[in-house]
Parts: C-alpha cells; structure tokens; sequence
C-alpha cells in the first residue's frame, strides 16, 4: 500500500516534471518567435524631424492624427534622468527579464488582500508592451502583457526597451514621448533636463489631465517631491518651482511651426508617408543664413511697399548646378491671416510676364534666328480668332531690332510676332520640357499673349527653368533632401533599409537636358551683358559685383505680379511681388522693387570670382548695328556679334550706296515717326537732320522763335545720351528726339555722344 502510493506519487512527480518541461520548452519557443510585439516596436510610427542643412530641426512632423511622438534614445538622456526614472517606475530595470517577479509577489498579496490590483508591479518593460499592444486592464491583460514583455527583452536590448518606454509615454496635449513633451512643455532639448525638470515630467503620464501642470500644480509639485527625495540625487525645490511655472507657461505660448514654415510644408508634401512618420531625422539642403536674409529682405520690403498695395512677397533660392533649395519664403508673413500668409509663393501659379522671354528667345536661336536677328517693334495684330495688339510697357515703338535688345529690353511686339513664327504649341512644349508642369493642363487655351507671359506657372518652376541658361541648357531638378538619419538601432534597420531606395532617389542630382548649349550660351551672353544689365537694374553696384549672373525682370498684365529672376554660376534665385488676393498693384513700381531684393540677396551670399567661363566656339563677326547681320562698307555702325558657326546671314543689306532700305513692313512706322528718312537707328544717336554742312538761312523779318533748325535724332529706345552744340551741353536725351533750335546766323556743330561714341554734323545759319 505505502509502495503503491509511493509509486503514484513517483509517477506524479514524474508527470509533473515533464509538464513542466514541456511547458517551459513552450515558453522559450514562445519567447523565441518575435511575433507581432516585435513588429510592432519595428514598425511604430514616430515623427521625423526636418533639419536645415547643418541638422538644426525645423519641424517635428506630426502624426496624422495631430500626435507629435519623436523617438527618444535613451542615450540621449543624461544619467541623473535615467535614475529619476527609474526609481520612479522600475527600480530593478537593469535585473529583471521583463517581470519584476519581487513586485509581482507584492502585487499578488495585496490582490489576494483587497481582491483587486493595487500596485502595478509593472516593470518599464511591461509598460513599452503595453504602449506597443494596449489591453484594457484586467489580470488576462496582465498576464498577456508579461509575456509580451518578457518577449521584448529576448529580442531587444535594455536600451532600445527604455527607449521605446520613454518614446510612447503618453503626455496629453496632443504629445507623446519625453522628448516631444520636454519641448513641449519646456521648450527644452531633452539632453539638458535637469533632475527637477526630469522629476516633473515623468509624473505627468500616470494621468496627463490630473498632473497637468496647469489643472494641479500643487499635487504635481509634491508627487514630484516624493520621487526626487527618494532618488537619491541632489535636488532643489525652488527649481521644481521654476520648471513647474515654466511648464504652465509653455502650455500656453506653444506654436508649432516655427522656422521655414512654407519649406517644411513643402517638404512633407513631396516625401512619403513611411518617410514622414519613420522617425527619420530629415536633413534638407536648406541654408538657414540664406533662409533668413531672404525672408527679412522681403518681410522689409512689403512693409514699405503697401503704398503700391503689394502686400506679399516669395523668394526661392537654389545651387544652380545641383538645385539645391537653399532658401525657400512663401509669404512675408506665414502668421498674418489679413494677407493669407499661409499661402505658398512659391507654388503659387501666377502670371510669369517677361520672365518666360528668355526660352522663347533660345528656341528661336534653336531654330535658326541669329543673336541679332532683326524683329519688327511696330504696331502689329496677331492671333486669328482674336486679334491682339501688344503694346510695350512705354507705349512706344522701336521700328526693326535685334533679337539681342529686344530681349534685354524685353520689348512685347518682338515677342509675340516671335512666338507666332515658332508656332505657340512648340514653346508650350518647350517649356513643358524645362519643367513647367503647370502649362501641361493649360496647353490647349494658350495664345500668343504666352509670349508676354499669361499663362500661369509658379515660381519654383521658374528659378528650375533658369538654371539651365547658366547649365549650357540643362536644368537642375530642384530638390530639397541631403540625408536622412536614425537612431543606431534594430528598431530602425528594418525601415531604414526599406527607405533607402527611395531617399537615394530623392537625393540624387539630376541635370535634365532640355536646351541646345549654343543657343543656352547665346542667351546667358545676352542677359548678362553689362549695357543690358543696367536697363534693368541701374548702374548702382551692378559694374562693381565680383560675381556674373543673368537677370531678368517680369510684370503681369495688370501689374498684380512683379518678378525679378537671376542666375549665377554659384545660385539661380526668384523673387515674386503682389498680392494673393489680385489686386491690381498700383502706382506701376515695376520690378525695381523685386530687382532690389534679388541683388540684395545674391550680392550677399554668392562667394566671389563666379563668373561664367568665356564663350567658346562662336564666330565673332563685324555686324551692322541696324540690319544684325555682317557689315558691308556703307554701315555706319558696327559691332562684334557672336553667331553659331553655319548659321551667318549674308551682308547688311539695310545700308546701300544710295542711302537706306528697310523692308517694306517698316514704311508705316517710318511714316508715323516722321523720320527724315527711311530708317531707325539700332542702339547708338544718329543725327538724321541737318544734314552734314546743311545751310539755313535766317530771316529778319521774324522773330526768332517763329523760326528754328529742326534736329532730328534717331537712337535706340533706351539709349541716353548728351546732345552738344558747338561744344556746350544743351540736353540730355534718350531714345529718337526732334528738337527745335533757335539760333541766330553763325556756323555750328552739333553732336551726340554717349560714352566713347560721338557723331558730329555740322551746318550754318545764314
Ligand atoms: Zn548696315
């Protein structure tokens, strides 16, 4: 009977260990699988941080539910916090295997006690899995979330557990994490948390609305007490004081958005949704000096231009060769609601005017004009269902220019009677091609007012535009991603190997071929020409700038868009002036305004000696100023002019031995200007009447302001210059002139000069 029982028990004890066994070979095999709690610490979502170009943070992307959750790597914590931690939540954190089984036997007897869970005995790691896989309370969940935590102390190091903790900590206010919640409340970087500052935060998430630091200061203060006192650490109330009031007033003056606002829009419109909530530290190319004085040139500028009702302003800025953002402004002031700051000029679409000339005019190269091609500037119709009549923005007419000035002094008529030779559906595509992905949907309604610019393309299209006139005719993608970092852990490897495709692509500079280099260099040579320089922008430190660059200047039709491009070597940069809400900019400032902040601007950040290197392969030709094309002997005026090779008109034939010739479509325009004979000067004064040794005779009978020697000067529209008679200065003038001189019997000489240039002629009144 004693053996029988003894045998029973033998075999119990026997069945009993092999259950055991089994049971815990069940655990460990268990414990071995990751499953979905490791899966989920991999795969948690966490705000990425986008960073200027030196990784100084911008922006704390938040989740799409509103929640800002940065990821927060225990290392990143000073010792003292760590220890205010855990002597807070998890004394034997570094012992334990995921269950505090000392806390557990006390929570035990207390349940048995009182028949429900007094203390937690919930170690760190028991609360990371339950951050990472809620339950609703319970002792099932209890139990579950022990297994779960001891799971994640098989698969994760202690450091990534304690960062998953102190990274899902729940905080209100729309914020989980230490490091979200130290900037949060105290604006602090969560490297340089005091113990006092540590103390306060970590009570916070046992019940963010009751230890608000606004709701109970006073409990939250002695809660906090409590922990610093048995932390062992050197503390001192007053400073708990000081964090606490610093805490209440955080919650206040919060404002997310604080540097770049439009750029960092940008930014996380253009990256993924894995990218943006990965917890990736972003790092873009954008220059926080450069982002800074764009942003003050043009805040200053609006302010003192509402006389003209410009109540806005954008400024893009990118390296021309990489196209690189540099500095990106969207509005002068994100923040004001009365000019719909939050708008975005940079990719706004607007009415580009002047500024699209410069690709008309390179696909006119391309397609066999020469630089000084001759254009018509008289008053023309063009179109077929509508006629349309430009005019220019001084309301007068040049007769026959070159391509080069009428570019450089964007002159309308030579435009669009361009533009209708080249045909407007292939400039559409043109610019389709340099990345103008606005006029994709716009193609079909386009006329030939898209010479003058009245389509509708934005800004950052633009500036990509114009880097490839200083690019021999490719344009640099613009882009904005240097980098992206995370935290040296398993917990990323995953994602950031899934990334790293895609952020390669985004990273990688791309040079898109979309102009021929010959006619990109003849047009950079155009627009970079000093004499054409200063018709934009003045004489005023353009001559002494140790840099080169191309500038071109815009204005919409109704003058609620003023433009001002430039591109250098080192930088190619927009700016945008107006107002979003249409009104029509009064007072016709013109670009000046715009012009002032880009000079500003380049001067300031472009390093000196960029200069474009020297025009190769160009055939230097002596050209005649008023046909463009290679001089014959009765050419008065000449020039040195740059042609392709294989591409040279045949010789002036403007000029004969009889006097001048223009074709016939210029007789009207000739007639209307009553000019003495049937021509127009190109760029420099010509003395057209009197006549070299012309006599006038002066009649007694009248007086002598009933009688006068008419003088009649031809020049270029914008060409000033001094008119002498014998010797003396009598005016300053620009563009052709008829003057009246009285003058009283004597012999003369009159002259023009401007510059080295002087024509003489001289006559006598008898
Ligand atoms: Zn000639």
């Amino acid at each position: 009977m004693y053996k029988k029982k003894y045998l029973f028990l033998k075999k119990l004890n026997f069945l009993l260990r092999i259950t055991l066994l089994a049971a815990l070979i069940c655990l460990l095999a268990y414990l071995a699988i990751p499953g979905e709690i490791i899966s989920a610490a991999k795969t948690r979502q966490y705000s990425s941080v986008i960073c200027d170009n030196s990784g100084y943070p911008l922006r704390v992307v938040a989740l799409e539910d509103g929640l800002l959750r940065e990821y927060c790597d225990v290392k990143q914590i000073s010792w003292q916090t760590t220890q205010i931690l855990m002597t807070s939540e998890d004394k034997r954190f570094n012992r334990h295997i995921g269950v505090d089984l000392l806390a557990v036997g006390r929570a035990a007897k207390d349940y048995v006690k009182s028949k429900k869970i007094v203390s937690g005995a919930s170690t760190i790691t028991m609360q990371a899995a339950r951050l990472l896989k809620p339950h609703d309370g319970g002792l099932g969940g209890k139990v579950g979330e022990a297994f779960l935590a001891m799971k994640l102390e098989m698969h994760l190091s202690k450091d990534e557990i304690f960062s998953i903790w102190l990274s899902n900590l729940p905080f209100g206010q729309n914020v989980e994490g230490f490091k979200s919640a130290a900037s949060r409340y105290l604006q602090a970087d969560i490297s340089a948390l005091t113990v006092e500052e540590a103390a306060l935060l970590v009570i916070i998430p046992r019940s963010p609305s009751y230890y608000s630091p606004k709701n109970n200061p006073a409990i939250l203060r002695q809660r906090a007490l409590e922990l610093l006192e048995r932390s062992s650490l050197s503390f001192s109330p007053q400073r708990l004081d000081t964090a606490i009031a610093a805490a209440r007033q955080g919650m206040d003056d919060y404002r997310r958005d604080f540097s770049a606002p439009h750029f960092c829009n940008f930014v996380e419109k253009n990256i993924s949704p894995e990218l943006k909530f990965s917890g990736a530290k972003i790092i873009t190319s954008l220059d926080t000096q450069m982002q800074q004085t764009m942003q003050e040139l043009i805040s200053h500028k609006v302010q003192s231009s509402a006389a003209y009702r410009i109540s806005n302003g954008a400024g893009l800025a990118v390296e021309t060769t990489t196209g690189r953002i540099r500095a990106y402004v969207g509005s002068a002031d994100f923040y004001s609601e009365d000019t719909s700051g939050q708008n975005d000029g940079v990719t706004a679409q607007r009415q580009p005017g002047s500024t699209l000339k410069p690709f008309l005019y390179e696909l006119a190269l391309e397609k066999g004009f020469t630089p000084s091609e001759v254009l018509p500037d008289i008053p023309m119709a063009f179109g077929t269902r509508e006629v349309y009549t430009p005019m220019n923005f001084t309301n007068r007419f040049s007769g026959p220019v070159r391509l080069r000035v009428a570019l450089a002094s964007s002159l309308n008529v030579p435009a669009v009677y361009t533009l209708q030779r080249l045909g407007v559906a292939n400039f559409a595509d043109r610019l389709i091609s340099l990345g103008f992905d606005s006029l994709v949907e716009q193609k079909d309604n386009l006329g030939v007012g898209l010479a003058l610019g009245n389509a509708e393309v934005s800004l950052y299209e633009l500036a990509q535009g114009y880097t490839a006139f200083v690019n021999d005719g490719s344009y640099a993608k613009l882009r904005f991603l240097e980098k992206i970092e995370y935290p040296e852990s398993e917990i990323f490897s995953k994602k950031s190997k899934k990334l790293s495709g895609y952020v390669a692509d985004l990273t990688t500079p791309k040079l898109v071929s979309a102009m021929e280099k010959p006619q990109a260099q003849l047009i950079r040579d155009i627009l970079s020409d000093r004499v054409h320089r200063v018709q934009g922008f003045g004489y005023a430190n353009i001559f002494s700038s140790s840099f080169d660059a191309i500038y071109k200047t815009g204005t919409s039709n109704q003058f609620n868009n003023i433009w001002a491009m430039g591109a250098s070597p080192q930088l190619t940069a927009g700016i945008w002036m107006g107002n979003f809400s249409g009104d029509t900019v009064i007072g016709q400032p013109g670009s000046s305004i715009p012009s002032n902040i880009l000079r500003n601007f380049l001067k300031k950040h472009i390093e000196d000696g960029q200069f474009f290197p020297d025009l190769e392969g160009f055939t230097l030709v002596k050209t005649c100023t008023l046909s463009g094309k290679p001089a014959s002997p009765h050419c008065p005026h000449t020039y040195m002019e740059k042609f392709v090779p294989g591409n040279i008109p045949g010789e002036c034939d403007f000029h004969t031995a009889s006097g001048i010739c223009l074709p016939v479509e210029y007789s009207d325009w000739i007639a209307s200007n009553n000019l003495a004979y049937s021509s127009t000067s190109g760029e420099l004064p010509t003395i057209v009447e009197p006549i070299p040794q012309a006599v006038y005779y002066y009649s007694t009978g009248l007086s002598s302001t009933m009688q006068a020697v008419p003088l009649k000067i031809t020049a270029g529209l914008s060409t000033t210059y001094e008119i002498y008679l014998n010797g003396t200065l009598h005016t300053t003038a620009t563009g052709s002139q008829r003057i009246s001189l009285s003058l009283r019997p004597a012999e003369y000489t009159v002259q023009v000069k401007a510059g080295d240039y002087t024509q003489s002629v001289n006559f006598s009144v008898r």
